[in-house]
């Protein structure tokens, strides 16, 4: 791993971003790894963003990036890694030489969700993609990379849809009905918000799911999402969007400081 300078201050910069449980393990790593800095949360409102990142840079932050900024910040980055730029959404910064260059660990934090979910069973043939927002665009820029795979696309606007499915050649199909999306798929990924709140509809009925087919939810929370429980409880393999957070966290952690990141200290800091 190269070493790089270290930043004078780490942030989470999202709108809202109180509920994010990123300081949480982000802040075990960094005492782990004997790092005198501590991961801040700031909730920035999209009019403050300009502003906010002009601060950054000045005082030459890295950090985390979510919702809704991610494309935002992308702009604003003189540089971005070429995952970052397949995306055009960043999820982790860094200041370099007066500026900012910009990342995406959301990728290979999807990559690694799924082949956790996978287990031993090969890379799916066909993918049943829910969502059209930037952790969409992170899923298809992770399954391109699988061989012979294609996507089926839904999404409710179908303006998304179509825009993003034109940006990837991987989605063979797109569909404004989720059960024919889902048909005969061999894995399943949830990348909208849906399961976040209580008495959230599925992303896609189970019932409608290949007998086989394995559901992978980007949604997390401290206990499975509804969406998972019910896909297991009619046997299929299942996993909910906790892996990636840690792995998208880990991945950005060893990029903005050049060390491996502590990634059983990191997952236990979020045990109950
Ligand atoms: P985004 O850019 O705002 O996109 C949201 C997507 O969800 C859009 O396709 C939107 O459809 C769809 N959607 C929103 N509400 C819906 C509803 N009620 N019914 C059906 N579709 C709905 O958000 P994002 O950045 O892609 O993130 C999506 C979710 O992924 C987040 O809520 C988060 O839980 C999860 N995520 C998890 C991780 C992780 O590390 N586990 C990382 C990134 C994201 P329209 O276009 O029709 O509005």
């Amino acid at each position: 791993m190269t070493a790089v300078a270290l930043p004078s201050r780490l942030v989470l910069l999202g709108h809202p971003v109180e509920h994010s449980v990123s300081p949480l393990f982000q802040n075990a790593a960094l005492r782990c790894a004997g790092l005198a800095l501590v991961y801040e949360a700031l909730d920035i409102p999209p009019a403050e963003l300009d502003e906010c990142l002009d601060a950054r840079i000045a005082e030459r932050a890295a950090g985390n990036v979510t919702i809704p900024h991610k494309e935002r910040v992308a702009a604003r980055c003189a540089r971005l890694t070429p995952v970052a730029e397949r995306v055009g959404a960043v999820n982790t910064f860094r200041t370099e030489d007066g500026a900012l260059t910009g990342h995406n660990t959301d990728v290979a934090g999807f990559d690694h969700l799924a082949r956790m979910a996978l287990g031993r069973s090969p890379l799916p043939r066909r993918v049943a993609l829910v969502g059209a927002g930037g952790a969409a665009g992170a899923v298809l820029a992770a399954v391109e990379n699988w061989p012979e795979c294609e996507v089926t696309l839904f999404n409710r606007n179908a303006e998304r849809r179509e825009h993003l499915a034109e940006r990837f050649a991987v989605v063979s199909d797109t569909s404004d009905d989720v059960v024919e999306a889902v048909k005969g798929c061999d894995m399943v990924v949830n990348a909208t918000p849906l399961g976040l709140r209580p008495g959230d509809a599925f992303p896609a009925p189970v019932r409608a799911l290949k007998r086989d087919a394995v559901v992978v939810d980007l949604v997390y929370g401290r206990a499975e999402t509804p969406w998972v429980h019910a896909a297991r409880a009619a046997g299929h393999s299942a996993a909910d969007g906790l892996a990636m957070l840690l792995e998208q966290g880990a991945l950005a952690f060893e990029w903005w400081f050049g060390v491996p990141a502590p990634r059983d200290i990191m997952r236990r800091a979020l045990e109950p």
